[in-house]
């Protein structure tokens, strides 16, 4: 079967075997060509050749007035061009918005009134901040911590030495909860603040409005997680350098 997913591309064949894509590892990145008859020119485990289909079936979806997909793409790709337009003749790209305001603006743009915050008890300062920020631009805020319920972890099976501090009174983050009463408040988008690993999972698996996370949670870097990639490199290489050079079993440095 051949498809033609993209209108500066020829039809490419849907291969019967697909090779995993390794977009990490490519030599030309011609998905971003400077002439669009390059397209085509890359490696051969390159999802433009292995899963043309796929692509089409994308397109698709973004094309089809009835799909929130479509709006969502719309408004992205033009807040996008606000926050980082390069000047007429220029080849500078400015950087203009922080994402605490890009929120502000999509939001804005698709018409969205009402936004849940799900925050971790550990950013309740940050969520203080950002629901202010949001009223005084014209939001209603709902806002749930992620200790609501005080469930106590020995209650949902956790045992005392799996617990932060043995012998306390620890509750559960109910992230589950969190996306719930977001759900009856029906909020228009729901922001999540510092969630943790795997919390902000069962969040993401129950929300039923769309959501977008400004804060993730890195114990260890300021809730900067884009740190320890930097870091792997000289001269700051230290920890992470090992990381990128020595394979581990154990997740380890
Ligand atoms: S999509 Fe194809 S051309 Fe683009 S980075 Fe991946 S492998 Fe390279």
């Amino acid at each position: 079967m051949k498809v033609k997913f993209n209108k500066y591309a020829p039809e490419v064949d849907v291969p019967e075997k697909r090779l995993t894509p390794r977009c990490d590892k490519c030599p030309v990145i011609t998905c971003w060509p400077k002439n669009p008859r390059d397209l085509l020119k890359g490696p051969q485990n390159c999802p433009m050749k292995n899963y043309p289909d796929i692509i089409k079936k994308a397109k698709d979806i973004y094309l089809d007035e009835k799909r929130d997909e479509r709006d969502l793409q719309l408004v992205a790709a033009r807040l996008e061009a606000i926050s980082s337009r390069t000047p007429p003749g220029g080849t500078e790209i400015n950087m203009a918005l922080t994402r605490v305001e890009e929120i502000v603006q999509f939001a804005k743009m698709m018409g969205w009134k009402k936004i849940g915050i799900a925050h971790c008890i550990g950013l309740i300062g940050e969520a203080k901040i950002l629901a202010e920020f949001l009223e005084l631009r014209g939001f209603e805020v709902a806002c749930v911590n992620c200790k609501m319920g005080g469930i106590e972890k020995t209650e949902i099976g956790l045992k005392e030495y799996e617990k932060v501090r043995m012998l306390s009174y620890e509750a559960i983050c109910d992230n589950v909860a969190q996306a719930l009463v977001l759900n009856e408040e029906k909020t228009d988008l729901n922001i999540v603040l510092g969630l943790c690993m795997g919390h902000d999972i069962t969040f993401s698996m129950n929300s039923k409005a769309p959501h977008t996370t400004l804060i993730v949670k890195d114990r260890r870097t300021g809730h900067n997680p884009a740190v320890p990639l930097y870091q792997g490199y000289p001269p700051c290489n230290f920890y992470y350098g090992r990381m990128r050079s020595v394979p581990s079993e154990t997740g380890g440095r």
